[in-house]
């Protein structure tokens, strides 16, 4: 029976995780697709065009808004971030699992727009642990530590909004909980209506002797 491809929105405060998490998804299990964002933020050394990003000027960002060409779009921190539609669209025509990587606002557009969407949100076992991640990370500057902390709290204020809670305590086990949530979710039998009806009929016209 062929799947329906899930749209997986994954937030989460800066420095909780969340690219480890989704390498690690897409590196074990063919079935997910990781959705590489626009954004105007600058490149932080290593990342590479189309990549980690596109990264592109405020200009061709707002070409993109004009058309159309994002599913949603954000700004977090001073730059824009957005998810381009047509990679979600096609991957999610495949049946594959399409990972978006994205913070609050995103979320909340993708959820109006795909209520189907499974949303989760990251956090590690205690703040302490995250301060220690951002500051080891070394690629932000104190102030713009201090920002993402800042947006930090007002993203926590949104945390119920999200399916579900995963602790990024272990990176391993934090993966293998994410893939059962997936997998579990494609169990959900509205996902399912095709293999229900199919079942239904199958076994009317066999009660009936046919
Ligand atoms: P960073 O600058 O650390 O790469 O990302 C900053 C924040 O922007 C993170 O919370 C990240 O999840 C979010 N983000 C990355 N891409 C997108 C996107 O396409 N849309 C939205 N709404 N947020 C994004």
């Amino acid at each position: 029976m062929a799947r329906e491809g899930i749209l997986i929105v994954l937030s989460g405060f800066s420095g909780a995780g969340k690219g480890s998490i989704v390498k690690e998804l897409i590196e074990r299990y063919e079935q997910y697709a990781l959705s590489i964002s626009a954004t105007t933020r600058a490149p932080r050394p290593g990342e590479e065009e189309g990549i980690a990003y596109f990264f592109k000027s405020r200009e061709a960002f707002q070409q993109m808004i004009a058309e159309d060409a994002l599913v949603e779009y954000a700004q977090y921190v001073d730059n824009y971030y957005g998810t381009p539609r047509a990679y979600v669209e096609e991957q999610l025509a495949k049946g594959k699992d399409v990972l978006l990587e994205i913070e609050i606002q995103g979320a909340r557009k993708i959820k109006e727009q795909f209520p189907e969407a499974v949303l989760l949100f990251v956090t590690t076992k205690d703040i302490q642990t995250l301060e220690q991640r951002l500051a080891g990370r070394g690629t932000e500057t104190k102030e713009v530590i201090t920002q993402r902390l800042k947006r930090a709290v007002e993203e926590s204020e949104g945390m119920e909004e999200y399916d579900y809670l995963v602790i990024n305590d272990q990176l391993d086990t934090c993966v293998k909980q994410i893939h059962s949530i997936i997998e579990s979710e494609h169990l959900k039998t509205r996902r399912n209506q095709a293999f229900v009806g199919k079942v239904r009929e199958e076994l009317k016209r066999f009660s009936k002797g046919e």
